[in-house]
């Protein structure tokens, strides 16, 4: 973290009194572009650094910024603000930008700069497969394109790109949804790209069929298999993952139908308390008319125009300072004025300052306040619930509620909807390796690996959620995109790569 030579020297990193340039927000998704173009190294965690894979966003030290704005000329969400133009919700972020300088002393790095790979040009021309099309395919294919030798096929089952950005980012985050736009290729790139929508490999095409005319498949195929509720009743009709939920109000072809339970009752009870369950809450309870501008699904809208829902219980089963959801995503829930969010003061530690984790006391602190809060008469609601696991789904042909067990004992609460939110998981695929115990596809540095030899598979690599598990933002996928495209390319430059089969001499030729 020192400063180069011609920039005068940082003060020490005391806050009394917190002033800065430039601020970074809650939109933050972590792809780090902004720590590139600092001149004065002032942007943390980067990802070379301890605490870049769990990190909830980047945050700027605000003794050290010279107020330049290049970082906020190259965010593609938004999310960086000079000092003096912060809304009153994003005001926040001023303290919560300083407290990280406050709590983490400058971290030693990772691992040095990988050494870049040699360009690959039109004389050692290089012809790359991608599976998916969500964020991880397309940090690929941007690394990769900017060989002016590299050509990119990629192939989607769905009828529209972007994975999870399109699908699973909720509708009243554009600023989120707008990243695709760091995706748009010149018109030089772009000769060198195809999409093929509606084709989805390992059914439509092979393994095999991909490696007659590419050099290498990039499996970035994301992992969005729900994680099973297993209690009794988590069958019935009515009990749901979440992450079908969000794939209905997101217009996801697979979850157009769904129909949930939203006219029969008063409560939705969601089980697990990560950022997508408050996503869904947040959805729930928010006026129709501030969703009527989004990208939200029209039929969803509608449902939710007749909904007679006031009140989601959120099911957090470990205590507040191990919820799952991040500060900024409860941060910006408790700023809509379409509802309340009420946390119970019992369930809340005394003395935080116990918390080893300054993200735990965080939440901690934000929970206290939301605690001491007035709630508005007639308003709808969102209740945080911790020590609270669910026991069972009740109900004999549709849920009609669920039992949970609590710090006091057993009680029900009366729902026909539960939306269960407890993680994601990988699908196999197409002969690939596959871990079961991981949901991933087995892997070093994202060259894929034989399940029996342990030894790298000649080709074959995998990025994002696919390769890493459900965990990580947007962002996170970019490293992971370049730690891949980096292996892919050395190989290719030390001739590790199979010939397309399609180039192969023939027999007897
Ligand atoms: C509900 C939800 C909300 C989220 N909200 C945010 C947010 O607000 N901000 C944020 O930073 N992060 C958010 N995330 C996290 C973020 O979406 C992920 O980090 C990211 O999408 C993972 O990227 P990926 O490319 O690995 O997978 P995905 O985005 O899932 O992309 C995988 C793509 O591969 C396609 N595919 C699957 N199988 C095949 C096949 N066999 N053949 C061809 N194509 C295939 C899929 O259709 C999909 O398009 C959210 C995640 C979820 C689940
Ligand atoms: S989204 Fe990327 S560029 Fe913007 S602040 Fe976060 S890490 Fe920096
Ligand atoms: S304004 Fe300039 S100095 Fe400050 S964080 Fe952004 S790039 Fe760095």
């Amino acid at each position: 973290m020192t400063a180069p030579s011609g920039v005068s020297a940082p003060a020490p990193h005391e806050h009394s009194e917190v002033r800065m340039a430039y601020v970074i927000t809650q939109n933050c998704c972590n792809d780090a572009s902004c720590v590139a173009a600092c001149p004065v190294d002032c942007i943390h965690p980067t990802p070379g650094e301890v605490g870049f894979a769990t990190t909830d966003m980047l945050y700027i030290d605000p003794a050290t910024c010279i107020d330049c704005g290049a970082c906020a000329d190259v965010c593609p969400v938004d999310a960086i603000r000079p000092d003096t133009e912060l809304t009153s919700t994003m005001a926040p972020y001023r303290e919560i930008n300083a407290s990280y300088y406050a709590e983490h002393p400058p971290s030693p790095a990772l691992t040095p700069g990988a050494t870049p790979a040699p360009l690959v040009t039109s004389a050692t021309p290089l012809r790359v497969a991608l599976v998916g099309s969500g964020p991880a395919a397309f940090y690929c294919a941007t690394e990769l394109l900017d060989h002016p030798g590299v050509h990119v096929t990629m192939f989607e089952r769905l009828p529209a790109p972007y994975g999870l950005i399109r699908h699973g980012v909720a509708p009243d985050h554009p600023a989120t949804k707008a990243i695709t736009s760091r995706f748009r290729l010149s018109p030089d790139k772009a000769r060198r790209f195809r999409l093929h929508l509606d084709t989805e490999i390992g059914t439509d095409l092979g393994r095999d069929d991909l490696l007659l005319d590419h050099h290498a498949v990039i499996y970035a195929h994301g992992a969005f298999l729900p994680r099973r509720l297993d209690i009794p009743g988590s069958n019935l009709p009515g009990c749901l993952p979440a992450g079908a939920f969000v794939g209905w109000y997101n217009d996801h072809p697979d979850h157009r139908d769904l129909d949930p339970s939203l006219h029969t009752g008063r409560r939705v009870a969601i089980v697990g308390n990560g950022n997508v369950a408050l996503d869904a809450a947040r959805i729930l309870v928010s006026e129709p008319e501030s969703l009527a501008e989004t990208t939200i699904a029209p039929s969803a809208l509608d449902a939710l125009r007749n909904s007679t829902v006031d009140e989601v219980v959120v099911l957090g089963r470990r205590g507040p300072e191990d919820a799952a959801f991040t500060a900024p995503e409860l941060l910006a829930l408790i700023q809509s004025p379409d509802f309340d969010v009420e946390v119970d003061p019992a369930a809340l530690p005394e003395d935080p300052s116990h918390l080893n984790d300054p993200r735990a006391r965080r939440k901690i602190d934000l929970l206290t306040e939301i605690a001491g809060r007035p709630t508005t008469a007639g308003h709808k609601r969102i209740r945080l619930l911790f020590h609270t696991r669910p026991t069972e789904i009740l109900g004999t042909s549709c849920t009609t509620g669920i039992r949970v067990r609590t710090a006091s004992g057993e009680t029900t609460f009366d729902t026909s909807l539960v939306l269960y939110s407890i993680g994601f998981t990988g699908t196999p695929i197409d002969g690939l390796p596959f871990d079961r115990a991981t949901g991933t596809i087995p892997h070093r540095n994202g060259r894929v690996t034989d399940h029996t030899t342990d030894r790298p598979v000649a080709g074959i690599y995998t990025a994002g959620w696919a390769k890493r598990g459900a965990t990580g933002v947007i962002g996170t996928n970019r490293t992971c995109a370049q730690e891949t495209v980096d292996c892919l390319l050395a190989d290719h430059a030390a001739g590790r790569l199979p010939i397309p089969r399609s180039q192969r001499p023939r027999a007897g030729l």
